[in-house]
């Protein structure tokens, strides 16, 4: 095992399950993930390794089926598979803030129905508050929801960004419901739309025109959703009641926020490995490169961001599973991460000289793929309005 990325005080199940992670990883993983990026392939087999593993239902109540296991643990696995490839974790990613939104805040029923099949990977989770005009300024979303007879509902509008668009059969959306909340934020409602997995129309009224072509976190579908007169019922607001989405989806993103860094961390440490060991093969004026001083510098320096980056991802998941409030540690630990699983991969870029640009080597995925952390969850301004904010409650002046 690493010398980096350790993390104190695991139980034995906690480090039992991250070994048969990590074993998953390196075989069944790595020696596919390049040739499944490059031809932009759904790692199905991958997936289908994943559920019988269980990691579907990972933070899932075990009276629902699931492993009933933490936030750290979840994010330790996330570290592990991203390590991999990042797109497999993002296969894992929005179904793991979906069931966690049920879970948190789903009515009784919403939570018999769905978690058991969420735990299997049977129901597979996508949610969506990104549209085409905004992505930031989640108050601003245009897509709505308005009542019809009785207890039913019709959604209209475009939502954008969806990962796992495609491949998944619920999507939690986020729309405005003008009720006549006493502030935008409280006229905003989740709601669970069933449908089935595949593009075209895949429910009544729901339209997955097709997947998005990105420059890297290829494998995993990214794609739009269009809502035309969708009709539901009440009983598929998340929760129950209108007028409470958008705090539900904050609450989703914020745990979100230490998946995203978690993965940050296991790419970074994937770029550090590449470079650290082709730095010690390449040779320039008769010395292996990691001899000389500039590409040692390099080393440590990523070696260092590598470490920070995740003792503060597991500074944030422990809080939140200790039930405190997190989010300054979330905002913190998503920015440091993925801004320094950004630079680490460039360093390793550059150490492999022209080989980096090569398609042969797996350092070109990783160049292509670590921009997505950048911007998922919030970009690093988000981050910052957040820490910054929360940082003048607390050191607010007195008197
Ligand atoms: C591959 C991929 C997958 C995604 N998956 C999902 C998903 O599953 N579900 C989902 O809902 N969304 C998803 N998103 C959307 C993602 O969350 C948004 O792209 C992100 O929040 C940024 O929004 P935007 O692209 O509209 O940029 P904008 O909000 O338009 O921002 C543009 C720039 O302005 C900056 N900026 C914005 N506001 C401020 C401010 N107040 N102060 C300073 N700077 C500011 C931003 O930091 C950014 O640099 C995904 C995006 C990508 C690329």
């Amino acid at each position: 095992m690493s010398r980096l990325q350790t993390t104190e005080n695991l139980t034995d199940e906690q480090q039992e399950l991250l070994k048969l992670v990590r074993q998953f990883v390196d075989e069944q993983i790595i020696p596919v993930a390049t040739e499944l990026e490059h031809r932009d392939e759904y790692p199905a087999d991958i997936v289908e390794g994943m559920k019988e593993m269980g990691i579907f239902g990972l933070m899932i109540p075990e009276e629902y089926g699931g492993l009933g296991e933490s936030l750290l643990t979840y994010a330790l696995c996330v570290e592990e598979i991203a390590r991999g490839w990042m797109s497999v974790s993002g296969i894992i990613n929005t179904h793991f803030i979906v069931a966690y939104m049920i879970l948190q805040h789903g009515t009784p029923e919403q939570k018999a129905h769905y978690l058991p099949k969420m735990a299997t990977g049977e129901i597979r989770g996508a949610f969506s508050m990104s549209e085409p005009g905004l992505g930031s300024d989640v108050a601003a979303i245009k897509s709505k929801a308005v009542r019809g007879e009785g207890d039913e509902w019709v959604l209209d509008g475009q939502k954008m960004w969806l990962t796992n668009g495609g491949s998944s059969n619920l999507v939690a959306v986020l729309v405005k419901t003008d009720l006549g909340g006493s502030s935008v934020y409280r006229n905003m409602t989740t709601f669970l739309i069933d449908k089935e997995s595949g593009f075209g129309e895949t429910a009544q009224g729901i339209t997955i025109p097709g997947k998005i072509d990105k420059m890297g976190y290829k494998g995993v579908d990214t794609t739009e959703l269009v809502m035309t007169g969708h009709r539901t019922t009440s009983a598929q607001i998340l929760g129950g009641e209108p007028g409470k989405g958008f705090y539900q989806m904050m609450d989703g993103v914020e745990v979100g926020r230490v998946n995203v860094a978690a993965r940050a961390c296991g790419v970074a440490r994937r770029a550090f490995e590449l470079g650290i060991a082709y730095a010690q093969q390449r040779e320039t004026f008769g010395k292996k490169i990691a001899e000389h001083q500039g590409i040692l510098f390099r080393l440590a320096d990523m070696a260092t961001k590598v470490e920070a980056s995740h003792q503060m991802m597991v500074k944030a998941a422990r809080l939140k599973d200790s039930g405190a409030r997190n989010d300054l540690e979330a905002g913190m630990a998503k920015y440091l991460a993925a801004e320094n699983c950004a630079d680490v991969v460039e360093q390793s870029f550059r150490i492999h000289g022209g080989y980096g640009y090569s398609k042969e080597y797996e350092i070109e995925r990783l160049y292509r793929e670590a921009p997505m952390l950048l911007i998922g969850e919030g970009t690093a301004e988000i981050q910052k309005m957040i820490i910054g904010r929360r940082l003048l409650e607390d050191y607010k002046l007195k008197g």
